[in-house]
């Protein structure tokens, strides 16, 4: 099932236009929002699964789409998890568990949105399968790790390459969290509609010219061995998002580099999931 954000209650989709409002087709048992959900996730889809099928009461207007969760307690953002990206920012591959950052979370927004530019910054692209925790996570074998899943959604890990890189160490927190650096959308997709969650195409493009295109089997670390790996350190929390890193095509690393212009816009797709769409401008 495909769940959304929009205006700020939690709609089943049938469709890309349409869907039914939860709150409304569960008596007030769950919503209206969907961070109120996600602590009741398996009881809300073994409901939802059971809904017949209620006559759309939502006609979806993108404009009005928020992130699928949009207020979550914590965001984990994952570095060098692709092979090809991993050489083309000039480090090793990572062994035990690659690096783990966050993107603070006044940085997320809904799927379609302008953002400004920070002055004198280089401004780069990092298209990312998104993954939102539906169950408390700590300790979790691989084998386990999909059940703690609630769904996935597409991501954009925008980051600003000279506040990033500045200094005696890298600054990934926040360059990669200027307003507007964390976009996810359009809506969450659970696991099972997808005939393998761990092998989709990813890929983003600026003015039409493609820039990245990926598949996620091609994740250094999978989903599952993230969820593992984190949970040995940190416990995740319902809704919370985990962004999981970028395949090879980034600016930065491209001969020679090339960051984001004002006027620019980025479309970053995955297969099963959709699409988001932003338009960068100058800061005023
Ligand atoms: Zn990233």
């Amino acid at each position: 099932m495909r769940i959304a954000n929009h205006n700020e209650r939690a709609v089943l989709l049938s469709s890309d236009e349409a869907g039914v409002d939860v709150h409304t087709a569960s008596a007030g048992r769950f919503g209206p929002d969907l961070p109120s959900i996600y602590g009741n996730w398996d009881d809300f889809t073994a409901w939802a699964r059971a809904l017949p099928g209620n006559a759309d009461d939502v006609e979806i207007d993108r404009s009005l789409l928020g992130s699928p969760s949009p207020a979550p307690r914590q965001i984990f953002a994952i570095g060098l998890n692709y092979s090809a990206h991993a050489k083309e920012s000039g480090f090793e591959e990572p062994e035990h568990l690659p690096p783990v950052f966050t993107k603070y979370v006044s940085a997320l927004t809904g799927p379609d949105t302008t953002v400004e530019l920070p002055k004198g910054g280089n401004t780069d692209w990092e298209v990312e399968l998104v993954v939102i925790v539906g169950k408390v996570a700590s300790n979790v074998a691989t084998t386990d790790a999909w059940a703690h899943v609630a769904g996935l959604s597409v991501g954009q890990d925008i980051s600003e390459r000279v506040s990033q890189l500045r200094g005696p160490a890298p600054q990934f927190g926040l360059g990669k969290s200027f307003p507007g650096f964390a976009p996810v959308g359009p809506w969450l997709v659970t696991p099972d509609e997808f005939s393998n969650p761990d092998d989709l195409e990813l890929g983003c493009s600026l003015d039409g010219e493609e820039l990245q295109k990926g598949r996620t089997s091609e994740l250094i670390f999978s989903i599952p061995e993230l969820i593992h790996g984190l949970s040995e350190t940190v416990t995740l929390l319902p809704g919370d998002i985990i962004f999981t890193g970028t395949p090879a095509g980034v600016g930065l690393g491209r001969t020679p580099q090339r960051f984001i212009q004002s006027g620019e816009t980025l479309v970053s797709h995955i297969e099963g999931i959709g699409e988001i769409t932003q338009t960068f401008v100058s800061t005023r």
